[in-house]
Parts: structure tokens; C-alpha cells; sequence
């Protein structure tokens, strides 16, 4: 497994998981019952839905719950979709992958080239997939067992520049899409 492979992995974990929790928004509530302290919790869209009843009795927990909120699935989801996005930009090249023995083959597509060749020799040395993993959590004893990568089989895509293409509605970010 190469690094954007386990950063593909842990994505698909992430968002696995938020699909599989209560639709957001949520939202961090707190209950102040007087001498009896303060109560902070989390729902997903009103009272009959708590996600999490009591975080913990003290005023000093508000911030947990407004923590646990800020992550709602829905949050994570869109976390999940900005990260594919950079996982498609930064890639194996396929105007150079698709030749294994190209001294580029293993190049970064998303760093883009200067006038000595490509910016990022090696995917594992992408600075944007390794910023990437440091978010999902990954330990340098995790970084230094990946396999370091290998130009993939040939594979004959068509490419389109950017530069020459308009972004669609449906290839903007969700919170963008009319
Ligand atoms: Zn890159």
C-alpha cells in the first residue's frame, strides 16, 4: 500500500462511518439546571433526536459537546469529498504513468512540472498527500512501512486539462452546487 492508497483507505473508513451515524446537522445543547450544575449534549435536528444526552455535567464540557457538533456526519462527509478531490489532483500522471520505464512514471500529477521535469518525483513525496495523512492520523512508523510507489499499469485515459475544461455543476464542490 502506497501512501495514497492508505489515505484512500482511511477516507472510505471515514466516510463509511459518518453515512452510518445520524444525518446532521447537529447541534451541542446545554441544559442549566441551576445548583445542579449544567448539562451539555448533542442532538441531530431537535429535541427527539440525541445524539448525545449528557456529555458531562460541568459548565467546562460546553466545549465537548460544541466539539462533537462541529463533526457532525454531514461535516465529515464534505471533509470526505474535499479530500477525494485532492486525492484525484494528486496522482500518478497518466500522460507519463502509462510508460513504466518514463523516468516520470511515478511523478506527482497535481505538483505539476518545472523546467527540470516534474516538481514531485515520487507520489510518497507528494507535500499535499503527506499533509493529507497527517489529518487522517498517520505515524511515522505507518508512513515509513508504505510501499513506495510503482508506475501503475498501463491504462489508457483520456486527459483533459484544466486549463482547456470549464468545471461543471456536478464537479463543483457540493456547497457550491445550485
Ligand atoms: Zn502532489
Amino acid at each position: 500500500m502506497n501512501l495514497h492508497e492508505w489515505i484512500t483507505s482511511k477516507v472510505n473508513e471515514a466516510e463509511a462511518a459518518a453515512k452510518q451515524a445520524a444525518p446532521g446537522p447537529w447541534e451541542a445543547t446545554v441544559d442549566d439546571h441551576g445548583r445542579k450544575g449544567i448539562e451539555a449534549g448533542v442532538w441531530a435536528g431537535g429535541i427527539d433526536n440525541y445524539v448525545v444526552e449528557v456529555v458531562v455535567s460541568g459548565d467546562t464540557h460546553i466545549a465537548d459537546a460544541h466539539h462533537i457538533a462541529r463533526h457532525s456526519p454531514n461535516a465529515i462527509l464534505r471533509r470526505c469529498e474535499a479530500d477525494r478531490r485532492v486525492l484525484a489532483r494528486h496522482r500518478f500522471d497518466p500522460d507519463h504513468a502509462n510508460f513504466g520505464v518514463s523516468f516520470y512514471a511515478t511523478c506527482c500529477e497535481g505538483c505539476g512540472y518545472g523546467d527540470c521535469g516534474p516538481n514531485v518525483e515520487n507520489l510518497d513525496d507528494c507535500p499535499e498527500l503527506i499533509d493529507l495523512a497527517h489529518a487522517h492520523g498517520i505515524t511515522a512508523d505507518e508512513l515509513a512501512s508504505l510501499d513506495r510507489p510503482e508506475a501503475p499499469p498501463y491504462v489508457p485515459t483520456p486527459v483533459v486539462r484544466r486549463s482547456q475544461s470549464r468545471m461543471t455543476a456536478d464537479q463543483a464542490p457540493a456547497t457550491f452546487r445550485p
